[in-house]
């Protein structure tokens, strides 16, 4: 390996539907930055959702929603990719893609909360994710890992005890870390809009302006 790559710092993805971003995910993120020491953390709108019905919002209004929330943070970013894919996105192909972009060597973390875990054994080729990324696992309120089961062997086989250890090899790990919980859902913001209510606070305020000038959530 050389020096160049060993100094490279781990990229991080959290992909999801963000329909709409909100400050769960953006909190999570910068948290994530730190704690992992990455050198910046992609948030990665779902074009089409492989495993939930298509959102009511298009994913170029999401994506939209994602570049507002995260501007201003060099640390944060949007990543588009799902949204020039055709068919379902599958993040197994997200992470193929950003491992030939950011070489054999360089440190990638896929980035989930619990409840996504949970489904993960419905995830197109979900055994190989670990070879192309390491898998850090927010743990969110309300939600359990799994004590017994497929999941629960995959996690303790596979578990590190220190986000150090995601610095030292490029995939295969998987961290379990403890955020700052904040309860914060984007179904319950598409509830408060829905029904009139204010979700402000809850998300940013150029993304709360966007889906006002763009009617979304009526
Ligand atoms: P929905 O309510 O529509 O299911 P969501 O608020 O859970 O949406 P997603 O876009 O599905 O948001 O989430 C993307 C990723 O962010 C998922 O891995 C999810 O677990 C995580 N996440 C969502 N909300 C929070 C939060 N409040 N704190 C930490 N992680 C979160």
């Amino acid at each position: 390996m050389s020096h160049a790559a060993e100094a490279a710092l781990p990229v991080g993805v959290l992909g999801g539907t963000f329909n709409p971003v909100h400050y769960g995910h953006l909190r999570s993120a910068l948290e994530l930055v730190e704690r992992l020491g990455l050198e910046q953390l992609r948030l990665m709108p779902c074009a089409v959702p492989p495993h939930r019905e298509l959102p009511n919002c298009s994913a170029e209004h999401r994506c939209a929603m994602v570049k507002l929330a995260v501007a201003g943070e060099p640390r944060l970013h949007c990543d588009a990719r799902e949204l020039h894919r055709a068919g379902k996105s599958f993040t197994i192909d997200s992470l193929v893609e950003l491992r030939a972009e950011l070489g054999e060597q360089r440190s990638l973390c896929l980035v989930m909360g619990c409840d996504a875990l949970l489904d993960i054994t419905g995830w197109h080729r979900w055994g190989e994710l670990l070879d192309w990324a390491h898998i850090v696992v927010i743990a969110r309120p309300g939600w359990e890992l799994p004590a017994a089961g497929e999941v629960a062997a995959w996690l303790s086989s596979r578990c590190v005890a220190e986000a150090s250890a995601l610095r030292l090899r490029p995939a295969g790990g998987i961290l379990v870390e403890e955020l700052r919980p904040l309860q914060i859902s984007s179904t319950e913001i598409r509830q408060m809009l829905a029904a009139g209510h204010s979700p402000r606070y809850l998300l940013p305020d150029p993304v709360l302006g966007y889906i006002h000038r763009h009617n979304l959530y009526q």
